[in-house]
């Protein structure tokens, strides 16, 4: 019987090559080191909401407290597609028990902070939290949450890994 601790992580980081470009963002203690011990369930939003791969790259655009997703070229504006895809996301019984997530960091669907929000003429106008991101943590609040470069630091880490229950 499988008793790993559950943990959510874009996919991305465990080699999934999801990203717009066609690549991916493996994070080798993520998955070999850290992967001993939680059982990952991984999520790339854009991919699960039906966008392709590879896909026209997307930004946050407008208020960085409640921003909209769009595709910098075209400007097709994702937000109501992604809001309703995470909703539903969420709702499924595989995300409900996760212990936390480590998302993919910078990135206008995942990152958790700092995530560049643009006037809607292409000026950076704050940064902010992706949005998958800021849906998870508004359902799950009490959620543990982390990005990878969050955790490239030992002492965050060993603290991460100490409120997630796993051994070191
Ligand atoms: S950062 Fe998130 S949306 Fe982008 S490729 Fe990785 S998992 Fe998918």
């Amino acid at each position: 019987m499988n008793n790993k601790i559950r943990v959510g992580i874009s996919s991305c980081l465990l080699g999934e090559q999801v990203r717009y470009d066609g690549g991916h963002k493996l994070d080798h203690y993520l998955k070999y080191t850290l992967g001993e011990y939680v059982e990952w369930v991984a999520v790339c939003p854009e991919v699960e909401a039906g966008l392709p791969v590879p896909r026209e790259p997307m930004r946050l655009v407008g208020d960085p407290e409640s921003p909209r997703l769009v595709m910098i070229k075209t400007g097709i504006d994702l937000t109501e597609r992604m809001q309703e895809w995470s909703e539903n996301k969420l709702r499924e019984p595989e995300m409900t028990d996760l212990r936390g997530f480590v998302f993919k960091s910078g990135s206008p669907s995942c990152g958790v902070k700092g995530v560049e929000v643009f006037s809607p003429s292409g000026q950076l106008n704050g940064r902010g939290t992706g949005f998958f991101c800021a849906v998870f943590m508004k359902r799950f609040p009490r959620a543990l949450v982390a990005d990878e470069v969050g955790l490239q630091d030992t002492e965050y880490r060993s603290k991460f890994i100490d409120l997630i229950g796993c051994f070191r």
